[in-house]
């Protein structure tokens, strides 16, 4: 078996390079904000041609990539020699964070690819040991996802800045939260992920408003579409499933 696989990766590296390179190299339709990576489409993951075949970036990452441009989201954000704690990391978006801090933790339950192991509702740091915090798809997996938001505030500097993102339905306003919802199986159906605990609406930017951030909400709405179609702001086949997730946010919010 071992033989098997050791002979089958790089042969299949190979390919992978051979059609990224050549087959989906022209016309240069799209660029990847993140990595540069320019080509003819996206690959497929969940949503059709969403995921960036050279640094795995999806419409989230590159929304927030899009945001730090903005002078307000800019303004309010510090990266350049921030101590930044990026938690659930993407590769992705350590590229353009790990550069720019003096200080980048990465944090996660699993000990795979992070620095510091953790629970996201019991953060093993002080208090204000952060001017940044990262958290990219993670609440919705989080039983008690307001003492997560609470852990996140509270080691932030005042001042600081929390950039956050959810899977949010496009078109229901109330997150939908219920404990009779409790396998696998009915989770899938209704969450639509086995691991997914709600569906959050549009009231999420509430939830960090309560506790204690003052909140802006960046959408592919807020660019130019010929931007948002370069680099693949919104999907450009939306799925149709009840859960929705097709206008990506992303929220930056500032600890009061
Ligand atoms: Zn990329």
């Amino acid at each position: 078996m071992l033989t098997k696989l050791r002979h089958s990766r790089p042969v299949g590296l190979a390919r992978y390079y051979l059609y990224r390179d050549i087959l989906l190299a022209r016309p240069r339709r799209h660029t990847c904000n993140i990595c540069g990576w320019r080509g003819r489409r996206f690959l497929t993951y969940l949503h059709p041609f969403v995921l960036c075949p050279q640094c795995g970036s999806q419409i989230r990452h590159r929304l927030i990539a899009a945001a730090l441009q903005w002078h307000a989201v800019r303004a309010q954000t510090r990266l350049d020699e921030a101590r930044v704690l990026h938690v659930s990391p993407e590769y992705c978006l350590g590229l353009i964070l790990r550069p720019r801090a003096r200080q980048y933790v990465r944090a996660d339950r699993l000990p795979a690819a992070c620095d510091v192991r953790q629970d996201i509702t019991r953060m093993p740091f002080k208090d204000g040991a952060f001017d940044t915090v990262v958290v990219c798809d993670t609440l919705e997996h989080i039983a008690d996802d307001r003492r997560a938001i609470g852990e996140c505030r509270r080691v932030l500097v005042p001042g600081g800045t929390a950039i956050l993102t959810v899977p949010q339905s496009d078109n229901r306003h109330d997150t939908y939260d219920d404990p009779a919802v409790a396998t696998t199986e009915a989770r899938a159906a209704r969450y639509g992920q086995p691991d997914h605990v709600r569906n959050y609406g549009a009231d999420f930017g509430d939830r960090l408003a309560a506790a204690g951030f003052t909140v802006t909400c960046v959408d592919a709405s807020a660019f130019d579409p010929a931007l948002v179609t370069q680099h693949v702001l919104r999907p450009p086949v939306p799925l149709h499933e009840p859960w929705g997730w097709n206008d990506r946010r992303i929220y930056f919010g500032v600890r009061r």
